[in-house]
């Protein structure tokens, strides 16, 4: 009888044994597959992506032989990158050189609607802190002049980092840089594609106005671009805090 229970109790732990390695088998080589795919996964937390708008074929608003919007709004991106940078974020572009993006989307499409689905992906796919499009407006008063920042009518968020990068513009550009007192940065929502499909905060903002001879001149400027995506920048830390 006992001779029997001994068998038994051996049978027992064989049992439990086999089943115990297994157990920590699987822990082997679960935890570290585990960890190596929240690596390749990793999302960093830390992500801004700066999206600079129009490029290579789509040339944006600015007249022939002139300088064109794609530039302008490489050249701000650039710097805005820059500035992120030097503060530890992970800084994603959609672009960083003088390309369309038509040809990273799978839709059926025009190229211009493939262009910001490419552009929508590279955003929702980095799942960023926030995302800042760059434009440069243009209109038929050469008057008009002045930055603008459009968030998307119902995002809280987007509204929140809007505001928050309109004051810095008005606060660090307008007041502190340009030492001009009444301008202001004109804050407005908009139905943009990049702006209603992509699910992080975001804002596009519009950084003057290539049709005004004066903004034109100022928007070339090395120094001036610098200090509106510092001022861009600031406002983007303000939102974060
Ligand atoms: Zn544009």
């Amino acid at each position: 009888m006992i001779g029997k229970i001994k068998e038994y109790l051996a049978k027992l732990n064989k049992q439990l044994l086999i089943v115990l390695s297994i157990v920590i088998l699987l822990l082997i080589i679960k935890l570290p597959n585990y960890k190596v795919l929240s690596i390749f996964n990793s999302i960093n937390e830390n992500t801004i992506v700066v999206d600079p708008g129009h490029g290579g074929i789509d040339g944006g608003a600015g007249k022939k032989n002139d300088i064109l919007e794609k530039d302008i709004n490489l050249q701000v991106s650039a710097k805005l990158k820059k500035e992120l940078i030097v503060e530890g974020f992970q800084v994603i572009m959609t672009r960083e050189e003088d390309v369309s993006l038509e040809n990273f989307s799978n839709i059926k499409g025009s190229r211009y609607r493939r262009d910001l689905d490419a552009r929508k992906t590279i955003i929702n796919n980095n799942k960023p802190l926030a995302f800042i499009s760059i434009h440069c407006n243009s209109s038929k008063k050469t008057s008009a002049k002045g930055i603008k920042v459009y968030y998307y009518p119902e995002s809280i968020e987007g509204e929140k980092l809007a505001k928050s990068i309109s004051q810095s513009i008005d606060e660090n550009f307008y007041k502190a840089y340009m030492k001009e007192e009444n301008l202001r940065t004109e804050i407005l929502t908009e139905d943009f594609f990049i702006l209603r499909e992509t699910d992080y905060p975001g804002v596009l903002i519009e950084v003057g106005f290539l049709t005004n001879p004066e903004e034109n001149k100022l928007l070339r400027e090395d120094e001036y671009q610098r200090q509106i995506a510092r001022a861009i920048k600031k406002g983007i830390l303000k939102y974060l805090e």
